[in-house]
């Protein structure tokens, strides 16, 4: 079905999340070489998060932070704002090199970054319309609804009590929320709903308040190794800032650095949302309590229900651009607005009578392995962290703890986390990674729609899906 759009209705522009902060002023560039501290490579939530706490620890350093855009032009100001405390990745990969139980630390630590966020937006003076409402995940029809009791088997093996996660009865799911064809859910309070704009906003100005250069319209063209003589380096046309460290934070956009080509895929992550909804539809289908909504389906959605009423609602969409490219600006395809259309109003069938007012895209960062990790060599310098997968929100916060405390030489409980130096391999070169990832979300289609037709089981074809890019 072609979606109704509003009369203002605005496609890419960055994301909808920048109508009410406004879209940001450009900020000055660099003007001219440095020296600092520690060089911070993209002003998303990786990199101020990581300014942020290395600002606090230790107030003398000189920290500057360099991005091609503005603070939060990424997959910052743009994401689903679901601040999960779900691991990026699968725990087994995690506990490979450090045991189940370095796997289960490295959770806990997920669910704690939760509160973690919110306590400091709250300390800082943030106001990201911040609700820790939980998350709701649903099964609609009897496939999925087996996967979301596997999945509870598999979180309570790793750890997971009924305080993490539960499955709900009927009456307590539909309590919460009304989902057309829901046949099961579960409900974890580890997962608040945030505005990404105003949270990496705020962010960038609470890291300016302590003192951080943050400089914007600035691309870092090379990123070079310190050595024994030397600082590592991150060179830009209108200067070069020389530092102690410089650490690489631009995930989504990584493909794009010299070096790094194939390190992490740039995938893509579609959004719709619609004008305020009335209150006969809030009354039809609840939500009073603003939990984030995702599903079992293998071309997965998400969404949340907003400060002012609105549904977003994400999901695939064109999932990658042939050889890595990025469509900086957000502009989604005409078919990805229909296809969330249909899928939000399946869902939602009162929706059907209002309207979409933006839709927008952006790229999110993933690793061969789908696990992300963080980096810092104290001989060249040279630090990054990443690769989350979708699950940047939360992740990026414990990443710029443990960047922090590594380019402090400290050695803690962060430092020793299974995901802090894991080496992951390359991406194919083209056209294997195009025809990898396009044949995995085809058949990840053809396996919903197959399980949409009453399927009791996962599909073969999905299993088949996983196996090719390894997901
Ligand atoms: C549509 C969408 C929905 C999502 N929903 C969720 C969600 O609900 N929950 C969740 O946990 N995760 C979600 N994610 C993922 C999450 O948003 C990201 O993982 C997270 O924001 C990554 O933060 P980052 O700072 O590492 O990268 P980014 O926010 O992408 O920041 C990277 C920065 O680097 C800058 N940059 C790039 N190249 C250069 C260069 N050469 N020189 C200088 N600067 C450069 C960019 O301008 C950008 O500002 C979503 C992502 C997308 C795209």
């Amino acid at each position: 079905m072609t979606a109704p759009l509003s009369p203002g209705f605005v496609n890419g522009e960055v994301s909808f999340w920048y109508r009410s902060p406004g879209m940001p002023a450009p900020g000055e560039p660099l003007g001219g070489d440095l020296r600092a501290d520690v060089a911070v490579v993209g002003a998303g939530y990786t990199g101020l998060w990581t300014a942020y706490y290395l600002k606090k620890a230790d107030p003398s350093l000189r920290i500057v932070v360099l991005d091609k855009e503005f603070a939060g032009f990424g997959a910052s100001g743009r994401n689903g704002g679901w601040l999960t405390g779900a691991l990026a990745g699968s725990p087994e990969r995690y506990a490979k090199t450090h045991g189940r139980d370095g796997a289960r630390l490295l959770q806990r630590a997920m669910f704690e970054a939760v509160d973690e966020v919110i306590r400091v937006a709250h300390g800082e003076g943030i106001d990201a319309d911040i609700v820790k409402g939980g998350l709701l995940t649903v099964a609609r029809g009897p496939a999925q609804d087996l996967r979301l009791r596997e999945e509870l088997a598999g979180q309570r093996a790793w750890g997971w009590d009924a305080d993490d996660v539960r499955l709900l009865t009927t009456d307590e799911m539909n309590d919460r929320l009304r989902v057309a064809g829901a046949t099961g859910a579960t409900w974890s309070p580890h997962c608040a709903r945030i505005q990404p704009a105003k949270l990496v906003r705020g962010l960038a100005r609470a890291v300016r308040d302590l003192g951080v250069e943050i400089y914007e319209q600035t691309p870092v063209t090379a990123i070079t190794p310190g050595g024994r003589t030397h600082p590592a380096a991150a060179v830009t046309p209108y200067g070069t800032v020389r530092a102690d460290h410089v650490l690489r934070c631009t995930e989504g956009f990584t493909a794009t650095i010299t070096g790094h080509h194939r390190d992490w895929l740039p995938m893509n992550s579609s959004m719709i949302v619609t004008e305020p909804l009335p209150e006969r539809v809030w009354a039809e289908i609840g939500w009073q309590s603003h939990e984030l909504l995702g599903d079992m389906a293998h071309y997965y959605m998400y969404a949340q229900r907003t400060a002012d009423d609105r549904i977003a609602f994400g999901g695939r969409g064109r999932p990658y651009l042939y050889g890595s490219r990025i469509d900086e600006r957000g502009h989604t395809h005409d078919w990805t607005v229909d296809a969330l259309w249909d899928l939000l109003v399946a869902f939602f069938p009162a929706v059907a009578g209002s309207r979409v007012e933006h839709a927008w895209s952006g790229v999110l960062g993933v690793p061969r392995d789908w696990c992300s990790a963080v980096h810092l060599d104290p001989v060249t310098g040279l630090g990054w962290a990443g690769g989350y997968t979708g699950h940047g929100v939360t992740t990026t916060n414990l990443a710029g703890r443990t960047l922090c405390d590594l380019a402090l030489r400290r050695d803690t409980d962060l430092t020793r986390m299974p995901w802090v130096d894991r080496r992951v391999r390359a991406w194919e070169p083209e056209p294997l990674r195009w025809l990898g990832v396009h044949s995995m979300y085809r058949l990840y289609r053809l396996a919903d729609a197959r399980e949409n037709r009453g399927m009791a089981r996962t599909s073969v074809l999905a299993r088949i899906a996983d196996k090719i890019t390894g997901h």
